[in-house]
């Protein structure tokens, strides 16, 4: 609500204090900040048919608003309803600026303290097309993409820098997406992954 400038004055105090000490939250709302921003070059009448947010995004905001943090429960619950209204605007902008949303691809969702990570596969002639969403990962830090194969191997999906609002990008992998079976991130060639999400198909 506060991105969307709608949170009343006395609430928008309490927030920046809180923030101001959590790091996790000031990268959410930097994320939610930029994509409030971008909302408004989005025209609605390009978005046909009107995309649905996949459904594991209720839960997942839910889950990660209730066990955060011990806030007052009117004021959780504002919170939540702001993050909700924000989240599905954001899937409603990306999937109005990709044009398609093709629920039939293998995706990747990850969700985890302020960090997002999600993506969409596609079979190319020479591999896998990887549309991939971030936010809430470290300014300023380079992280290499990966696909791990059903062997454990990684096949190399390109790298990117993260930014403190929310990127799209779109990279590639020489791995048919039916022989992949996680995607990940590191930040050093085949160091511990910062995150591995398994791909559903
Ligand atoms: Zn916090």
């Amino acid at each position: 609500m506060h991105a969307l400038g709608r949170l009343p004055e006395t609430e928008t105090i309490a927030l920046l204090a809180h923030a101001d000490g959590c790091p996790g939250c000031r990268a959410e709302l930097d994320g939610l900040r930029a994509v409030a921003g971008a909302l408004g070059h989005a025209d609605p009448a390009r978005v046909s048919p009107p995309p649905a947010p996949p459904p594991w995004l209720r839960e997942s905001v839910l889950t990660a608003v209730g066990t955060r943090h011990v806030h007052r429960r009117r004021r959780r619950l504002a919170w939540a309803g702001g993050l909700v209204a924000a989240a599905v605007a954001v899937v409603t902008l990306l999937s109005g600026l990709s044009g398609v949303f093709n629920t039939d691809r293998p995706t990747v969702a990850y969700g985890s303290g302020g960090m997002r990570v999600s993506a969409e596969l596609d079979v190319r002639p020479w591999g896998t097309a990887v549309d991939l969403s971030v936010s809430g990962l470290t300014t300023g830090q380079r992280y290499l993409v990966w696909l791990e194969n059903r062997d454990g191997s990684r096949i190399p999906a390109g790298s990117f820098t993260a930014r403190g609002m929310g990127l799209t990008m779109e990279l590639s992998a020489a791995v048919q997406d039916d022989e992949a079976v996680a995607l990940g991130l590191s930040t050093v060639p085949g160091g511990p992954a910062v995150l591995r999400a398994p791909i559903s198909r």
